[in-house]
């Protein structure tokens, strides 16, 4: 069965896009840590980022640095901070989160909740320094 994010990358579930290509596919978090907090997957069903081959693994890096700039230049922030859980959707992804401070890479701290507007704004101007 397809998972959530691979209906995502196909469009077939609504995700406020930061940008694709034929492998990779960036989208904002929807109970972001932070503002910009954007996701980055591997268009291939793989539940565990370390299951994925190793040119996958190392291109999909490569495509995150460039999402990562374009959301420097969006967000304000000291750098991107990068995480890898997948304790809750079993398919591959790299959190990307803006940093000011060290917790606000905390996956345990309270999640933001942004109206519609604001994400789509966020987007809008990432997807824009891609
Ligand atoms: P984890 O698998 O533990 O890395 O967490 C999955 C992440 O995906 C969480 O930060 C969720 O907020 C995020 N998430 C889950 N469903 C969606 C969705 N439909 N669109 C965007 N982000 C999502």
């Amino acid at each position: 069965m397809a998972t959530i994010f691979s209906k995502i990358a196909a469009g077939e579930i609504p995700s406020y896009k930061i940008a694709e290509d034929d492998r990779f596919y960036a989208f904002l978090d929807i109970n972001p840590l932070a503002k910009g907090h954007t996701l980055v997957i591997p268009r291939q069903e793989t539940d565990y980022l370390f299951e994925l081959d190793d040119q996958l693994l190392a291109d999909m890096m490569v495509f995150s640095k460039k999402v990562a700039l374009a959301i420097e230049k969006a967000i304000p922030c000291k750098r991107i901070g990068v995480a890898v859980l997948g304790l809750e959707v079993p398919h591959a992804h790299i959190h990307l989160v803006p940093l000011n401070a060290e917790s606000d890479i905390s996956f345990s701290k309270p999640k933001l909740q942004l109206p519609n507007e604001e994400m789509g704004a966020i987007a809008e101007k990432i997807r824009s320094g891609f």
